[in-house]
């Protein structure tokens, strides 16, 4: 606990002085000091309640009972370094891999969607023997160094001659609405995949070898893009005829949140299995926790490279704890088919708006896992960036946090927590509704 409640403008003033510049969006539009927050809502200093749709942290809601009781009761017999041996972290890894297809039995326990991917990338180096990774244009994959040159969305755009430098190859984000292949050609999945195949063929001319093709199940930084079916199975193809593994990042999007499945790979159909498979924002609840899971052949291959892989805190008793806490509560509460259902709702109702805004370009979604794509004009795409931050400003003034992402910002991205109801996606369409009405007034 810190030891006094702040006034406002001072913590916002120690935040300039002390923490490194971050969340430019949030920080820069009068932010919000959050005190404590209880399922899908939180409270700020004023007692203020404010309708959480973005925080995919809490994914089974905020301070949930059951996870803090969890969490306290371990605390209070034992944490310790993950160096010993402990029932949480045998009991959990069985847990998790009963989520996954049998291929993927073994897990590394790390502590944030970063270390889980550039261990990932590190486990195909070693698999594979190679180093060229392909990633997706518009995609994050974490801070770290080994990924900024892999996450074209947050990182500087690296001209072509860089990224081969740096053995990253860019290919465009499989997005139907307004990417390279849209809904309308005959065939977006092989043509998005065709382009992956062509990268291969041209590292192979300058010497370089595949080692990875990263990339979200369903893109989410990147616009809320869900890739056509079928794209996965076909780039898994070419990937694996070049000697490289597919690492399918579910970091934001895992976890039940697509609704009809738990992780979001699955969407493509039970005959895709990736190589990899990264978790983290949702599996702790909020607790910083990760994990990166994948065959046995591939961690063979790691450890006997002589690699000794340690870990202080990743797979530690109260992460372990907690981590078992969140299935439970997902399953109890059936928080999957929640979000099927009311992500269902939700997307039903969005899709409704798109007959009355011409300010809705695009409404797409699985579970929830939702985005509303603002165009200024349907056929040009012309991005409304500047409507659709408007509509988050004014949303905001309501108390109902919603963001915008994508590359043109233009986005209105839904990942709430699981416990979200009917009502509250009733309450937040109407409310959209509202504000575009007047946005379109303005506009005319
Ligand atoms: N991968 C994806 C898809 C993400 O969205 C993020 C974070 O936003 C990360 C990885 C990195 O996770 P972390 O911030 O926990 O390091």
């Amino acid at each position: 606990m810190a030891t006094e409640c702040l006034d406002k403008q001072k913590t916002i003033d120690l935040r300039k002085k002390h923490i490194g510049p971050s969340c430019k969006v949030f920080f820069s539009h009068d932010p919000i000091k959050i005190i404590r927050a209880k399922g899908q809502y939180m409270y700020d200093e004023k007692g203020e309640r404010y309708l959480d749709c973005i925080n995919n942290v809490a994914h089974v809601g905020h301070s949930h009972p059951d996870v803090v009781r969890a969490a306290s009761q371990q605390m209070e017999l034992l944490n310790t370094n993950s160096r010993f041996l402990h029932d949480n972290l045998v009991v959990y890894a069985q847990r998790l891999q009963a989520t996954l297809p049998d291929k993927l039995s073994v897990c590394y326990f790390v502590n944030s969607g970063s270390e889980a991917n550039d261990l990932a990338l590190r486990l195909a180096w070693q698999y594979t023997g190679h180093k060229d990774v392909i990633t997706l244009n518009n995609a994050y994959h974490g801070h770290v160094s080994s990924l900024i040159d892999i996450s074209p969305y947050k990182f500087h755009q690296l001209s072509d001659a860089e990224h081969h430098k740096q053995f990253v190859h860019v290919a465009p984000s499989p997005d139907i609405y307004r990417g390279k292949y849209r809904a309308d050609h005959p065939d977006p999945a092989t043509a998005y995949s065709d382009e992956v195949r062509d990268i291969i063929s041209r590292a192979h001319e300058r010497g370089g070898k595949i080692a990875a093709f990263i990339a979200e199940s369903l893109q989410s930084c990147g616009g809320q893009v869900i890739p056509p079916a079928g794209y996965f199975q076909k780039v898994a193809a070419h990937v694996r005829q070049a000697g490289g593994v597919v690492i399918a990042d579910e970091v934001q999007v895992g976890f039940g949140r697509v609704g009809s499945h738990f992780w979001g790979f699955q969407l493509q159909g039970a005959d895709f299995v990736p190589d990899i498979v990264t978790m983290g924002k949702p599996i702790g609840n909020g607790h910083p926790m990760s994990c990166v899971v994948t065959s046995r052949e591939v961690a063979q291959a790691f450890m006997s490279s002589g690699m000794e892989y340690f870990n202080t805190f990743g797979g530690n008793p109260v992460s372990c704890a907690i981590g078992l806490a969140v299935l439970d509560v997902l399953q109890n509460e059936d928080l999957q088919g929640n979000a099927l259902r009311v992500g269902g709702h939700l997307t039903r109702l969005l899709g409704k708006l798109k007959e009355k805004h011409p300010l809705v370009g695009d409404v797409r979604g699985h579970g929830f896992f939702v985005g509303v794509e603002l165009v200024r004009d349907r056929v040009k795409l012309t991005p409304a960036t500047a409507e659709a931050q408007e509509v988050i400003y004014k949303l905001k003034e309501e108390h109902i946090l919603l963001s915008a992402d994508g590359p043109h910002r233009n986005v209105l991205k839904f990942k709430p927590p699981m416990c979200f109801s009917r009502e509250d996606a009733e309450l937040v369409v109407e409310r959209i509704h509202l504000i575009l009405s007047d946005i379109e007034k303005a506009l005319n």
